[in-house]
C-alpha cells in the first residue's frame, strides 16, 4: 500500500475517454501549466487509489486521474470511492469531468459537444457513497458556474455544434445500450454514458461543485449506424482540444468568485442514528 501523503488541491479533473490518449495535461506544460507530482497512489478505506497526477495552472493546484479511475480487478464503485475520498482529503472544491457519449436525441450528430444540466441514473449502483452522513439534494447537481465556464471555454476552442444544456442518462456498462434501451430513453435524455453516476453523488457528498463536458462518439443503437473507426479517430484526434477546454475552464473559475448553491444542497442527514446502527433495515 502506498505511503504517499495526499497533497492539497482545490480542483479535481476526472479524465475520461476524451483526454486518455493525450497524457493530460503533459501536452500543455510550459506557460502556466506545470506537472508537480506524478504517479501518486494513496491508501484509502476502499483500497489503493488509482495513479493520480498533481499539476498547477497558475496558482491553482489540480489533482487528476485517468479514465474515471476505472481499472481491471477493481469495481467501478470502488474506483469512484477511492478517487472522491482522495479529493475530499485534498480539499478539492471544484471537479470537472469529461467523456465520450452516445446519442439518444435524434437531432445530435457525432462530434457534437454537450454540457448537460441534468442527469438520469439508470445504473444499479445507487448506494455508492463514502460515509452516508449527508442527505444529498440533487437540485442543480451539475454546478451552474462550472457549466458556464465549460460552455465559454468549449466555444473558444471548438467551432462545431455545442449544446449548452441537456440530460445525460447513465447506464452501468461496460457494454453499450440495446436499441430497446435507447428507445426507452428517448424523450427523457439526450446523451447516454457510464460515468456521471456515481460521480455526481460523490461530489455532492464531499461538498464539491461538479460538472462535465461530453462529446458524442457514437449514435445510440437504432438511431443510425456508426463505425468503430470514427470512434477511434475521435479518441486520438480530439484529445488535445478537450484538454485545452478543461484547462481554460480552470483558468476562468480560478479568477472568479463562485456564488452557486452546490455546497448548501448537502444537508446533515436526519437518519444519523439509523446509519450508526448495524441492524438498520430499509
Ligand atoms: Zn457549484
Amino acid at each position: 500500500m502506498s505511503e504517499n501523503k495526499i497533497p492539497s488541491a482545490s480542483f479535481g479533473v476526472v479524465g475520461g475517454s476524451g483526454t486518455l490518449s493525450s497524457n493530460f495535461p503533459a501536452n500543455f506544460t510550459g506557460d502556466d501549466v506545470k506537472i508537480l507530482e506524478d504517479n501518486l497512489r494513496f491508501a484509502t478505506p476502499y483500497g489503493e487509489s488509482p495513479a493520480m497526477r498533481l499539476f498547477s495552472v497558475g496558482e491553482t493546484r489540480v489533482l487528476t486521474v485517468k479514465m474515471h479511475g476505472w481499472r481491471s480487478g477493481v469495481t467501478r464503485a470502488d474506483a469512484s470511492r477511492q478517487v472522491f475520498w482522495v479529493f475530499r482529503e485534498a480539499g478539492v472544491e471544484n471537479i470537472i469531468s469529461e467523456g465520450g457519449v452516445g446519442t439518444v436525441n435524434t437531432l445530435l450528430d457525432i462530434r457534437d459537444f454537450l454540457i448537460p444540466d441534468d442527469y438520469l441514473d439508470m445504473s444499479m449502483r445507487k448506494d455508492v457513497m463514502l460515509d452516508g452522513r449527508y442527505l444529498l439534494v440533487m437540485r442543480d447537481a451539475l454546478c451552474p458556474e462550472i457549466r458556464q465556464a465549460l460552455i465559454e471555454s468549449t466555444k473558444k476552442h471548438f467551432d462545431g455544434r455545442i449544446f449548452t444544456r441537456g440530460v445525460y442518462a447513465n447506464t452501468d456498462g461496460r457494454h453499450f445500450e440495446s436499441p430497446a434501451e435507447i428507445a426507452m430513453l428517448k424523450g427523457h435524455a439526450d446523451i447516454v454514458g457510464q460515468s456521471i453516476c456515481p460521480e455526481v453523488y460523490l461530489a455532492r457528498e464531499i461538498g464539491a461543485c461538479y460538472a462535465g463536458v461530453y462529446y458524442t462518439v457514437n449514435y445510440g443503437e437504432g438511431i443510425k449506424k456508426w463505425s468503430h473507426e470514427t470512434m477511434s479517430d475521435i479518441f486520438y484526434d480530439d484529445a488535445d482540444g478537450i484538454g485545452r477546454i478543461i484547462l481554460d475552464a480552470i483558468r476562468i473559475l480560478a479568477n472568479k468568485e463562485k456564488n452557486c448553491e452546490c455546497r448548501s444542497l448537502r444537508k446533515e442527514t436526519l437518519l444519523k442514528d439509523v446509519y450508526n446502527s448495524e441492524s438498520a433495515k430499509g
